[in-house]
Formats: structure tokens, C-alpha cells, sequence
């Protein structure tokens, strides 16, 4: 099998902010696209390294220099394949989850049907996806949610002092949609409890994700007693070891591909978690279809998606899973379902 890799930019349609980086605005995004070739079949896999998680587009790279003469002949070896990359490089999942979603799209096209089919899932039951609202000034928020009128479930993102005025513009233009929201661990031990109930209760949410920071969790086990809503993990859950551990301060775990290291491990939390009696959510980072695709063949196995990467982008190179009024298609091409534009 060869691997080859590229750097691709991607434009954003709109700046987007989050609470975790504070007054950071990113309009631009470079991700790697990773490509198995084998015999006469391809199969495409997506790197996106986040800094907040220690990597960069240079140690994805350095994972692929080595990973391309690891990989063998046997496409079907996934466990020899991806064990000894996680061992040598425990800290950079983003570049193995591009490796392992490759090797699904590469085996989905040598079978000749489609991920989620090979894995024996009912597609019809995908979950609706929500659409991210970042956070912007009042007036821009409202304008992103008068533009996101056919989208029924948003995600918004808080954390912030202007937590209430934020969530007021969009309940005063979208009175009646879902809404979820992510503070990206922007509040603390001492407010969390407070924010929760109020917010959870004013504004009708659906869940919160990441309330405090990764590993502050003292004051949620208190917040999950108090039932406002369900919390979910998702900086405080970045692979398998670490979801037995969230069962006494969070209701449910945020699974993304580029921070476990792939649909193999993916499919191992989600077992876990439904063992564990949690909820699971499928998220994503800013992507192309190639990363969103991938992540979207295990939706009919979790109860929340929140996989609108590649709706935010204004020049995705490839297309496949459809997202119009949130609604993500798996279709019967096999492997992702993609097609190069
Ligand atoms: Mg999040």
C-alpha cells in the first residue's frame, strides 16, 4: 500500500470564535488530506491537528513520513496497521485517524459496499445534525441564525460573562428550535452549578457540553444531581481509557474522530460508553466531507450528531453525505460514499 499526504486550505464562510481561544477569530484552515492507494483502489483519510491538543500540521507529517512504511500489503490488518502507530505516537490521534479512516474508505471500495453497511448499521437512523453558532457580537449572532432558518437544531457556543445575552438574541429569532450549547470549559467550580440550572432552564436547552475545564470536575457530580439537563464530555474525553471514568460527572461523552484516533477507537467508546449507561454524541472539528464522512458512517449508533464541519466551509473539495436542513445522508457508494469535486 502507498501512502501519499497533502496540505489542503480551506476557507471558512463565516469567522468563527469558541471560548477556549479567547478573541482568536480563524477565517482560514489548513487540514491534511492522506491518501491509500492499493491496486487500483483509493481510499482518502483527513488529518485535523489541533494546537489545543498538542499537535500541528508538522507532527501529523512526521506520523505519515514514518506510517508510510509501516503500512504492509494487507489492507484488511487494521489492528497490525494502527496498534504500533498508537504506540509510537501516543499523542498525535488527529494523523492516525487519518490512517484509519483511509483504511475503512480503501476496504469499503475492495468490498464494494459502504462503511456503515460493512458494519451492519440501519442508515435511516442518523441522527438530525445541529449547526455550530460561534461566538460574535449580538448582532452577528443574530444574523448566523436568521441564516441558519433551515437548520432545526443549533449548537451554540457560551462559556462566556455575556452567556444570558447571547442565548436571549437566538431564543428572540429562533424561539422554537433545539438548542444545545458548548461553554468549552469557560465556567468553574463555583458558578457552574448556578449557570447550568438557569441557562438549562430559561432557555429550554437540550444539553450542555464541557461545562469546566478538562479534569476540573469537582463541582459537577453536584450539577448532575441537580438534573438540569444532560452534560456531556468533550475536552475531558479524548479516547477509550478515559470514558469509564466521566460516569460520576458527566451524562454523556462528545466522540470526535481526530481526537480518539479514528473510527476503530470510536466504535470501541461508543461500546463502552452504552455499557456505561451514557449518552454519545458524534462532533467534529472544522473538516472537509472526506473527515465528516468518516464520522457520520457510525451515526446510527449515537443519539446526538453535531457533524457541520464541512457546512461551514466555503470551498469543501469533496462531497458525499448532503447536509441541507441537517439532515447527513450515508449513501450506497462504497467505502465513504465521496466524490472529488
Ligand atoms: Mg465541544
Amino acid at each position: 500500500m502507498k501512502l501519499t499526504w497533502h496540505r489542503k486550505n480551506l476557507h471558512l464562510k463565516h469567522p468563527f470564535n469558541i471560548a477556549s481561544v479567547q478573541r482568536q477569530q480563524t477565517t482560514e484552515k489548513q487540514v491534511l488530506l492522506a491518501r491509500i492507494e492499493h491496486k487500483d483502489h483509493i481510499g482518502w483519510g483527513e488529518a485535523s491537528p489541533v494546537s489545543y491538543y498538542h499537535q500541528s500540521k508538522e507532527s501529523a507529517e512526521a506520523v505519515f513520513q514514518q506510517a508510510a512504511s509501516m503500512l504492509g500489503n494487507d489492507p484488511f490488518a487494521f489492528d497490525a496497521i494502527l496498534d504500533p502507530l498508537f504506540e509510537k505516537f501516543p499523542d498525535q490521534p488527529a494523523a492516525i485517524s487519518a490512517i484509519d479512516i483511509a483504511l475503512h474508505d480503501l476496504a469499503g471500495h475492495l468490498l464494494g459496499i459502504p462503511v456503515w453497511k460493512w458494519f451492519g448499521l440501519d442508515a435511516k437512523r442518523i441522527p438530525i445534525t445541529s449547526f455550530t453558532i460561534g461566538i460574535d457580537t449580538l448582532d452577528v449572532i443574530r444574523q448566523k441564525v436568521h441564516e441558519a432558518a433551515d437548520y432545526p437544531i443549533l449548537k451554540v457556543k457560551v462559556g462566556t460573562d455575556n452567556d444570558d445575552a447571547i442565548l436571549t438574541a437566538i431564543r428572540d429569532v429562533a424561539p422554537d428550535k433545539t438548542l444545545r450549547v458548548d461553554a468549552n470549559g469557560g465556567w468553574n467550580d463555583q458558578n457552574v452549578l448556578e449557570r447550568c440550572t438557569h441557562l438549562a432552564k430559561k432557555y429550554r436547552l437540550e444539553f450542555i457540553e464541557q461545562p469546566t475545564p478538562a479534569g476540573h470536575h469537582d463541582a459537577l457530580p453536584a450539577v448532575l444531581h441537580a438534573n438540569p439537563c444532560p452534560i456531556v464530555a468533550d475536552e475531558s474525553c479524548l479516547g477509550p481509557d478515559d470514558v469509564l471514568g466521566l460516569v460520576t460527572a458527566f451524562d454523556g461523552i462528545n466522540i470526535k474522530l481526530s481526537k480518539c484516533g479514528g473510527i476503530r477507537r470510536a466504535l470501541r467508546m461508543i461500546h463502552t460508553a452504552r455499557a456505561a449507561g451514557l449518552k454519545i454524541m458524534l462532533g467534529c472539528m472544522v473538516e472537509t466531507s472526506v473527515g465528516i464522512s468518516a464520522a457520520a458512517q457510525l451515526a446510527p449508533l449515537v443519539d446526538w450528531i453535531d457533524l457541520d464541519g464541512h457546512m461551514l466551509l466555503a470551498d469543501d473539495p469533496f462531497e458525499g453525505i448532503g447536509g441541507n436542513h441537517g439532515k447527513l445522508t450515508l449513501n450506497d457508494k462504497p467505502g465513504l460514499g465521496l466524490s472529488e469535486k
